[in-house]
């Protein structure tokens, strides 16, 4: 029996940056009442409240099994005390900051998908992650469904997201530079990745990797959950939140 449950966020509980449908709200709420829960994404926490925290459960006995690891695990948020712990953050210098915003502005530039209309911020320093947002940051927030579907079909087989970071790894090599969501590259210290997270977990739980499931929409070459699978975690690849729904129901009714 698994003792742990972790999920990819954009894509896995809930369209990019998008809220959770009423139905996985119940079923992860659902879910608390059993397992101890972590949500690892690219994403900052900041997503995190905007996409659940602000409309699953508030009992504090339920809160405490979840474990939240935004940004691929540089941080990590426990429930403590009424409110959520920031337990640790791994924050990148100034100094290299600016090398990876400059070789990610550079690198879609020479890429030649920079496109003319953008929402918010493309480049986003999250002090331990830097995200380029081809399409903007705030693409869903000002556009809603549209914006969820101009960011599906605007790569969706991942061959551009490929391409630029193709041009970008080799200009700051001291770094991890991958293909993350639907229309973004990450940018991290070496090694980090949600397996790394996946590592911390199992650190500050004491679980082991026969205790955890996975479950992410990207379990393939190049994707960015494809890391947890190929560390020996037992997996569940989905396709959409609502193929995360289908397998948290029949989970949740053998309960
Ligand atoms: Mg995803």
């Amino acid at each position: 029996m698994k003792k742990l449950i972790a999920f990819d966020l954009d894509g896995t509980l809930a369209p990019s940056k998008s809220k959770f449908d009423p139905r996985m709200v119940a079923l992860f709420d659902k879910l608390l009442e059993h397992f101890e829960v972590c949500v690892i994404s690219g994403g900052k926490y900041e997503l995190f409240q905007r996409q659940f925290l602000t409309q699953i459960t508030t009992e504090p006995h339920l809160l405490s099994r979840l474990h939240l690891m935004p940004t691929s695990g540089t941080r990590y948020y426990r429930y403590e005390k009424g409110d959520w712990q920031e337990k640790y953050a791994e924050n990148f210098t100034s100094e290299q900051k600016k090398a990876i915003i400059a070789a990610l502005a550079e690198g879609l530039k020479e890429s030649g998908y920079a496109v003319a209309k953008t929402y918010g911020e493309t480049i986003e320093d999250r002090d331990s992650q830097i995200t380029l947002s081809i399409l903007g940051q705030e693409i869903v927030a000002e556009l809603g469904e549209e914006g969820v579907r101009i960011k599906e079909a605007w790569d969706p087989d991942g061959t551009k997201k490929l391409k630029i970071r193709d041009i970008v790894a080799p200009k700051i090599p001291d770094f991890t530079v991958r293909a993350a969501g639907a229309t973004s590259i990450d940018v991290t210290m070496p090694g980090i990745d949600k397996a790394y997270g996946m590592d911390k977990l199992m650190e500050a739980t004491g679980y082991s990797k026969s205790d955890i499931l996975f479950m992410g929409d990207k379990i393939v070459p190049g994707g960015n959950d494809y890391a947890v699978y190929e560390h020996g975690i037992d997996c569940i690849a989905v396709r959409s939140w609502e193929d995360t729904a289908y397998a948290l129901e029949g989970i949740v009714s053998a309960i």
